[in-house]
């Protein structure tokens, strides 16, 4: 028996039996009908085009062209329906969905749909992780997009090309039509002038790169000494200590920042840029932010959000580790920064699972933040994966225990191996609750590079297996990670 479809216009279209369709796909304009099938479960998905379908590569069967989710095609599909390329957001509250995986969105879309309220970018990922997962930056944003066509979103929507740190890194994802370019000048700033002596910090200042910061050690002092800048009742004032503090720290990467900037709207009209310190040593202080602002908009350079490293640990894919007291008098004194300076939002990177930070995040910035999350995403895959299929998921744990102490060297993390059990020793049953356990958590999330290189054809199998399971784990998860922020 043939299965077939009502579509808009060109009446009945029939498919083969067995055929699949996403229904919130389907869209039709000037005649011409798009929409997302799969010939079964767990199959590769195709675009099927029925009308005009000149520009598409594919295999006709009847009225339909079938098309593969090739980059051609998703090039072909952006042409024609412009809300499937990522645009500014502006100083909307937002958030940022990145999937290392490739096949997260519609589980994103499903949760800022349900939430409403925050503008998503739905592609987010950085040079490093593109390395470790082996996808261009290309692909990265033709998943988000296909996954958004599938969900029929039609709102504008982000891709931030994250943690940028040369101008090739910029150049590779200028060509992929990103909107949103963080810069992290972060192998600039110097962490030693954080409690360096003064007479050190001096020959520091004196060796700042000052032709491109377009200044001189003695306009600095006079733009900084000797004034009180009063904000929200947060008071600025520097000593010529702290203010060479500041300098010697952030110098060069304010004047990084302004190359990468500025190599920027040399291509670009229209994009958005955040300026991020946040993997750096040493917290960035109130004082410190203040400075960094002011000299990025004394160079010209214009920002959305700004993530500073602030106090405390954001480790990845655990709740915050530190003083809440002493992060929220921080936030709150950083927010009115933003504020004051901008407005700019506030960006919180490794923004996942960080419940306790939201709500004073969400108070004191009056929704003026960004919150960024991406691994999270993969361990909701791997929650979906040890329900579905023990098995995989065993050999998944197998491989990040034996590779946690190597894939740990470039990220902060406290969790212990030795904390984490070997997969003989835990039910079926309770293989999904590792997920929920903070070694484990960190275990598993940190060799998402390792595991994708191995068993990346099983994982992606079994979640495609799967969707909605999948789809309905990250739902639940990133909608608690949302409504703190438009409650
Ligand atoms: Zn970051």
């Amino acid at each position: 028996m043939l299965e077939d479809w009502h579509i808009p216009q060109s009446g009945r279209v029939q498919l083969l039996p067995g055929w699949q369709l996403y229904p919130r796909s389907v869209v039709e304009v000037e005649a011409t009908t798009y929409f997302l099938v799969r010939q079964a479960v767990g199959a590769g998905k195709v675009l099927a085009v029925v009308g005009d379908a000149a520009p598409f590569e594919g295999e006709r069967q009847g009225d339909v062209l079938l098309c593969s989710l090739s980059a051609a095609n998703a090039a072909a599909l952006r042409a024609r329906l412009p809300w499937l390329n990522p645009q500014p957001l502006d100083l909307a509250l937002s958030a940022g969905c990145g999937d290392r995986l490739g096949l997260a969105t519609p589980g994103h879309v499903r949760a800022v749909r349900a939430v409403g309220g925050i503008a998503p970018i739905w592609a987010q990922q950085s040079i490093r992780e593109n390395a470790r997962t082996g996808r261009t930056p290309q692909q990265v944003i033709d998943d988000a997009m296909w996954g958004l066509f599938q969900e029929g979103w039609r709102e504008p929507w982000g891709a931030d090309a994250d943690h940028l740190k040369t101008t090739a890194d910029v150049d590779l994802c200028v060509a992929a039509g990103y909107s949103f370019y963080t810069v992290d000048p972060g192998d600039h700033v110097d962490n030693t002038a954080h409690t360096a002596p003064a007479e050190e910090l001096e020959g520091k200042v004196r060796a700042l790169p000052w032709d491109r910061l377009e200044d001189s050690p003695e306009g600095l002092q006079a733009r900084y000494l000797d004034c009180r800048s009063e904000v929200e009742g947060v008071s600025i004032e520097f000593s010529s200590v702290s203010l060479a503090r500041a300098a010697a720290k952030y110098g060069r990467a304010i004047a990084h920042t302004a190359q990468m900037y500025r190599h920027l709207a040399a291509q670009l009209d229209q994009f958005e840029l955040e300026m991020s310190v946040d993997e750096t040593e040493t917290p960035t202080s109130v004082e410190e932010h203040w400075f960094i602002a002011n000299e990025l908009g004394r160079l010209g350079v214009r920002w959305v959000s700004l993530a500073p490293r602030y106090v405390g640990s954001f480790e990845k894919g655990v709740d915050y580790i530190g003083s809440l007291a002493e992060f929220e008098a921080q936030f709150a004194q950083h927010a009115a920064i933003a504020r004051a300076l901008g407005p700019y939002k506030l960006s919180l990177h490794s923004g996942s699972d960080k419940f306790s930070v939201y709500p004073i995040a969400a108070r004191h910035t009056r929704g003026l933040v960004h919150l960024k999350t991406a691994g999270t995403s993969y361990l909701e895959a791997l929650r979906a994966v040890a329900g579905t299929d023990p098995g995989l998921f065993r050999d998944i744990l197998a491989l990040a225990r034996e590779r946690f102490e190597v894939d740990r060297a470039t990220y902060h993390v406290s969790g212990q191996l030795a904390n984490v059990p070997t997969p003989a020793a835990v039910s079926d049953a309770d293989l999904p609750g590792l997920l929920d356990q903070f070694d484990s958590r960190q275990v598993l999330h940190l060799t998402f590079g390792s595991v994708v290189a191995a068993l990346g054809a099983r994982l992606l199998a079994a979640l495609q297996g799967d969707e909605e399971a999948y789809y309905a784990r990250l739902e639940a998860h990133f909608r608690r990670h949302l409504v703190p922020f438009v409650n």
